[in-house]
């Protein structure tokens, strides 16, 4: 049976007036997955027709701002877009998860205060269901299993990726990470792998130091198509663009990912739907 991922953000932390931030959807067996949830995360979820109430489960590959801009607003939308009873949202991420979203809940407790005094309906502050993991199953429902496992974007540690499995099709969600033994047995075999690119020679002709910095613990479009050539994926979505992909260069992204690797190659936009499966 199918598994559809939904890019939703193909951008970075730079804004960009055409990607929102990193956030993929990840559909199977009539589950709803959020993997990352970037600046406007939810406006491009409304454009599939999705609403936060629908989520069954949001995942965090790590807490970079980027991944988790509107984590706040993921929260407390589909809290006051919930109408039936609540059921509390699962958040799945590395050590670190439970601080930021019980941060996150604070720096709203005004906003949950004022809404659980003027609405009869609401009458307990958004119900969440936090797991901190870093290798190993985190999540197993009607057919769908989640596997975590460590990457690499040192020093930001611990971060994960996840690999998505449903009747037989598996999709990985690298996340943030250079070529590492973890995402190679995550990818094993994998029906498709969306990987965060970047792309030094580009990066080295804008003069901000700070962009450089990032490229030690990015993987290169080549990286991550050796990666996906290794594991032996199916199909490679590329994501998360730095610094952004200009329109006009996409036959260049494209050609760099296929000198490593010889599968099918999805550059991803925002709403860009690939179904595996
Ligand atoms: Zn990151
Ligand atoms: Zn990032």
């Amino acid at each position: 049976m199918a598994i559809e991922i939904t890019l939703l953000g193909t951008g970075s932390p730079i804004p960009d007036p055409l990607r929102a931030g990193p956030s993929t959807l990840v559909r199977a067996g009539g589950q709803t997955l959020l993997v990352d949830c970037g600046r406007g995360v939810l406006q491009r979820a409304a454009a599939v027709g999705v609403g936060p109430n629908a989520l069954d489960a949001l995942l965090l590959t790590h807490l970079h701002s980027d991944h988790i801009a509107d984590l706040g607003d993921v929260i407390i939308s589909r809290w006051v877009t919930t109408f039936t009873e609540q059921v509390p949202l699962p958040i799945i991420g590395p050590p670190g998860t439970a601080e930021v979203v019980s941060a996150t809940l604070k720096a709203f407790g005004f906003d949950i205060g004022y809404r659980i005094a003027h609405h009869a309906d609401l009458n307990e502050p958004p119900p969440l269901e936090v797991s901190e993991h870093v290798d190993g199953q985190v999540w197993n429902r009607g057919g769908v299993s989640i596997t975590a496992r460590p990457t690499d974007h040192r020093p930001v540690e611990p971060t994960i990726g996840f690999r998505v499995s449903f009747e037989g099709n598996s999709v990985v969600l690298a996340g943030d990470t250079v070529p590492c033994s973890g995402l190679d047995e995550l990818a094993r075999g994998a029906d498709a792998l969306v990987h965060t690119v970047i792309r030094e020679d580009l990066v080295e002709q804008i003069p901000m130091q700070r962009l450089r910095d990032i490229c030690d613990y990015h993987s290169s479009v080549q990286q991550a198509g050796a990666t996906a050539q290794r594991a032996g994926v199916g199909t490679l979505v590329l994501t998360h663009y730095v610094p952004a992909l200009v329109p006009g260069q996409e036959d260049q992204w494209r050609a760099l990912a296929a000198e490593e690797f010889d599968g099918r190659i999805e550059l991803g936009d925002d709403l860009l739907q690939v179904t595996v499966g």
